[in-house]
């Protein structure tokens, strides 16, 4: 499926037309607080929500809940996806004792609009087609350095081409907002102008000229590998719940290829509904859902409003500082354990702080704090699950570990939480395909 760059806008709109057209009953403006098991043990009874108009909680009750609240690593300073992706399927999943695996896998896009410290354009993607058109990356001498790193150039795969950028800015090579160049007028302005209209104008509205001068790019987190650990019918370790899309790990393993994002969530958000359309009882009893656990999180979402305000700007600044300097594209056990310690002290600082303003109904305050507990969480599994893992593979890369493991014997990191802290365990990777050395068919027919 494709319709030129919008195919995503355009799937969208298909799925919301469908959902209107069969009259399913949907609950718009509603966030999900956490996952709620079942008293019996028997799995999960439902979800917590808040209806953000009102700001009133609402437990709603389910014999089957698909997890799809979409990834999305905005804790970093330069990040693609919208500010309303916060990890809260990450977050609730952890809460509710489930596993995550590959959090260490965050995919960074080489290339993201670096407009200047203070508008939102800034890490907003600028597309992997100009490299692969024939773009060249410039550092502030006007250096083409690309081929210093990798014999494709700028064609390298976007973990290599962001790592390369990175450690050519930390070399001192940075253009004045910190990142290097983008240049594609050698191909000629029309047609750059031509084949890349979307970027040029996104380009032009902050004052960038793509097609006949330099734009500056740095690189920016895009995409989380990592998630809920699943099946391939979309079950997971709860019953009752399933999950799909960019809340789970292990579709993409520790790389992901441009253009599998979206196939992602919509085969396995496809899978997920027929699956679950087959195996949900039509009747019969809803099971029980845990009072303490609702209790547990309505003080959780409830308890700071009221309360004295604290700097959440500052939090944010903070958190994307701690992610992009010591949990980052380059990392290691220094920097690492400095993370973890900044992390530790953030969720401490945040607890402590409240929001002024108790009115409930559409408090944006009260949801940006909701935002960032469930970032702080996810951020110290992604550090976490960084730090147990000791070597280098696809997004993953630890300086003082710089090459991979042996892949016949390579291991997979699962993090879980217990008791406020994230135990990370090694699971052997499972060669269910292709098995370490064996040729894969498209090379044999080369
Ligand atoms: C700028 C950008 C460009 C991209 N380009 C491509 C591309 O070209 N090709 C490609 O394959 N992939 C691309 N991706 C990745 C792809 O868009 C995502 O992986 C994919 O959309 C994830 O789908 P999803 O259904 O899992 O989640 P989403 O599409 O993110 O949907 C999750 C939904 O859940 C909602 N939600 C979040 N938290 C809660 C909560 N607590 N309660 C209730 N609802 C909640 C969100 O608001 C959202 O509507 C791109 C991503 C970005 C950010």
């Amino acid at each position: 499926m494709h319709k030129g760059d919008l195919t995503g806008i355009e799937i969208i709109n298909r799925l919301a037309e469908q959902v209107w057209r069969r009259d399913v009953k949907r609950l718009e403006d509603h966030r999900a607080l956490d996952l709620i098991p079942a008293t019996d043990g028997s799995g999960l009874a439902g979800v917590l929500m808040l209806d953000m108009r009102t700001g009133e909680p609402l437990m709603v009750r389910s014999r089957a809940t698909l997890l799809a609240t979409g990834g999305g690593p905005t804790m970093y300073r330069y990040h693609t996806p919208s500010g309303d992706k916060s990890c809260d399927g990450m977050a609730m999943a952890l809460r509710a004792g489930l596993p995550l695996r590959d959090m260490e896998m965050v995919q960074f896009h080489p290339t993201g609009l670096l407009a200047g410290p203070d508008t939102r354009m800034t890490g907003t993607v600028l597309e992997e087609g100009l490299r692969g058109a024939g773009g060249y990356l410039l550092d502030s001498t006007g250096e083409r350095f690309m081929f210093a790193y990798d014999k494709r150039g700028e064609r390298a795969t976007r973990d290599i081409v962001s790592r390369s950028i990175q450690d050519r800015i930390r070399k001192g090579f940075a253009t004045p907002n910190g990142g290097v160049w983008i240049e594609m007028k050698h191909l000629g302005p029309d047609r750059v102008r031509r084949e890349f209209k979307g970027m040029v104008e996104r380009c032009a509205d902050c004052g960038f000229d793509l097609a006949g001068g330099r734009v500056e790019v740095v690189p920016t987190a895009h995409y989380m590998m990592g998630g809920t650990v699943f099946d391939t019918d979309c079950t997971t370790p709860m019953p009752n719940l399933y999950a799909a899309g960019e809340d789970t790990g292990g579709v993409h393993g520790a790389n992901r290829l441009g253009g599998n994002g979206v196939a992602n969530s919509t085969v396995y958000g496809g899978i997920a509904g027929d699956v679950m359309g087959v195996r949900v009882k039509p009747a019969g009893a809803f099971p029980e859902p845990d009072s303490a656990t609702i209790e547990a999180a309505l003080a959780r979402a409830m308890t700071p409003l009221g309360k004295p305000s604290g700097d959440l700007d500052g939090v944010r600044r903070r958190l994307y500082d701690v992610m992009w300097d010591d949990v980052g594209i380059l990392r290691t056990a220094e920097g690492l354990a400095r993370g973890a310690e900044s992390l530790a002290a953030l969720q401490v600082d945040l607890a402590g702080m409240g929001v002024a303003d108790g009115d409930r109904r559409y408090n944006l305050t009260w949801m940006d704090r909701l935002n960032l507990e469930s970032l702080i969480l996810v951020s110290r599994a992604i550090c976490a699950a960084a730090q147990a893992r000791e070597d280098s593979r696809g997004a993953h890369f630890r300086e003082d570990f710089p090459t991979a493991s042996d892949l016949a014997t390579s291991r997979y990191t699962v993090s879980r939480l217990q008791d406020d802290s994230v135990d990370v365990a090694m699971e052997p990777v499972s060669f269910t395909r292709v098995r370490p050395g064996e040729t894969l068919l498209h090379e044999a027919a080369e």
